[in-house]
């Protein structure tokens, strides 16, 4: 049986022994049938509990809660979409836009509250987003991006800083100035993710792992929707697909999200006399201006989290175990560790792991439910489904249940994302954009020059 704790620092300090509820115990009829324990389908479970306590839910999960994405990412709970307002904006109008951009606030507030509520001790700690520009080449894009929530009526929410400022927060070599916010918050990943299974059994729902899903059925003339799994089917009159990157694997969506793996380490504890050369002392989430993405947390117990894109798209979308690690990748996040913080010298490296991104291929994530198949799914948040997955639970609740609220209005809300690509296709666009943007990067860093957002690599990345 696998090892489920080395999946993550995150799920092997979750205070829990990861031992593997019972499968699906065969062909079984419910209310609202749920693909995938992560915190998409988990939310769900949680909002639509609360809203109908009669309804009887059941999640599957292949391997059991926590395993994907969300017992592994950055622990940014942060509001930010990676579809910017200005394109949300052209495609739904300013007012849209605007209302979308203050839904991600909220949910990095809705996902404390609820933890508060549900008991669930995901070490939530608010203390704001800090975006470095590592040398003057990176103080545009501080500039665009302020300039950009200042048209949005968002300005109030944002400041640059530099000099002696910024040196009292962090200190990483190279910074200049950043952009700093108080709206975002750490969490622990692992904690939160299995805390809220708990906390979803509390309240009735049924949660079966080690069950595969391979197939999905839309309703058919009795009302119900299926999940075919390898444990017998679960149907229902509302399926939940909230599978993220994996759904990719199964027929029919294969087009629909391409997996893009991101990778992390993490170090052994800090010294605290290394912490006082750091500061850091609010625990921000951190990140530069880099086009080819890091994103940097502080753990609890004091060890630095570094994380990147990098590691290369796989001709076909596969999805392995293997792709997890990837050597090359690893090792530049460690280099970026010591040239960030060089006051730590040779320090050890206790972690490396990763996993998948489900990626569409316009950037724009979907909540959506069409009660013609009794299909509901959120997915395609790229590397910001900390909080947008709490949205993405009360989006659907308000979908399945038939409420009108502010939620439904929401410019994700049915959207329905282009396909990918065939290959070869997929594999050059993506491989390219990987390259170029990362050729970039190095060419910014060289040469001291700002993007200039007119490469292609940069007009793909801003899409
Ligand atoms: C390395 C990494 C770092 C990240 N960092 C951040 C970050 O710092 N901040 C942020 O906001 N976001 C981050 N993200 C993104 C964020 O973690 C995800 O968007 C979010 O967790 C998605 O949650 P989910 O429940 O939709 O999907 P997942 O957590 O991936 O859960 C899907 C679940 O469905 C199960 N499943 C899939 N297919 C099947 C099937 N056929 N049958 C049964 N079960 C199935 C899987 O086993 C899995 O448990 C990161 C992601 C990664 C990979």
């Amino acid at each position: 049986m696998r090892d489920h704790a080395a999946t993550s620092f995150w799920l092997q300090t979750a205070n829990d022994d990861l031992t593997p509820r019972p499968p699906l115990d065969g062909t079984t009829d419910t209310d609202v049938a749920i693909l995938g324990a992560g915190l998409t389908g988990l939310w769900t479970a949680y909002y639509l509990k609360r809203a109908d306590p009669s309804l009887q839910i059941t999640v599957v999960e292949r391997e059991i809660a926590g395993f994907g994405a969300s017992g592994r990412n950055g622990a940014w709970c942060a509001p930010d979409l990676n579809i910017t307002m200005s394109r949300l904006e052209r495609l739904h109008g300013m007012d849209a836009a605007r209302r979308m951009q203050q839904a991600t606030y909220d949910a990095v507030d809705e996902v404390g509250r609820a933890c508060a509520e549900a008991g669930i001790d995901a070490g939530f700690h608010k203390g704001g987003e800090i975006i470095l520009s590592r040398g003057p080449q990176g103080e545009p894009s501080l500039q665009g991006a302020i300039e950009e929530y200042q048209r949005f009526g968002f300005g109030d929410r944002y400041r640059i800083i530099g000099g002696s400022e910024l040196a009292m927060r962090v200190r990483v070599a190279g910074a200049t100035r950043a952009l700093v916010s108080d709206d975002a918050a750490v969490v622990h990943p692992g904690r939160l993710v299995r805390g809220l299974a708990r906390a979803v059994e509390r309240l009735g729902v049924r949660i079966h792992e080690r069950t595969a899903v391979a197939e999905v059925r839309p309703k058919d003339a009795s009302g119900r929707a299926t999940l075919v799994t390898d444990r017998g089917d679960l149907r229902a009159p509302v399926v939940v697909l909230a599978g993220e990157a994996y759904l990719s694997q199964l027929p029919g969506l294969h087009r629909q999200l391409i997996p893009l793996y991101s990778l992390i380490v993490l170090t052994e504890p800090v010294t605290d006399a290394q912490w006082a050369e750091i500061g850091w002392a609010g625990r921000e989430v951190l990140a530069s201006t880099r086009l080819s993405v890091d994103y940097l947390s502080r753990t609890e117990d004091g060890r630095i989290l570094f994380g990147g894109r990098g590691a290369p798209y796989r001709w076909g979308s596969p999805i392995r175990d293997e792709y997890d690690h990837h050597g090359p990748t690893h090792e530049r996040l460690r280099g970026f560790v010591r040239a960030w913080f060089p006051s730590l010298g040779d320090i050890g490296f206790s972690h490396a792991w990763g996993g998948p991104l489900g990626m569409p291929r316009d950037w724009h994530p979907t909540m959506a439910f069409d009660p013609g198949t009794g299909i509901a799914t959120s997915r395609g948040y790229i590397g910001h489904g900390v909080s947008t997955t709490n949205l993405g639970g009360r989006v659907l609740t308000d979908l399945v249940t038939g409420a009108r609220s502010p939620l439904t209005e929401l410019p994700l809300v049915n959207h329905r994302s282009p396909d990918w690509e065939p290959e070869p296709f997929r594999w050059i666009g993506v491989r390219y954009s990987q390259w170029a943007l990362g050729r970039l990067d190095d060419e910014i860093a060289r040469t001291g020059k700002p993007p200039t957002g007119r490469t292609l690599a940069e007009r793909i990345a801003n899409h």
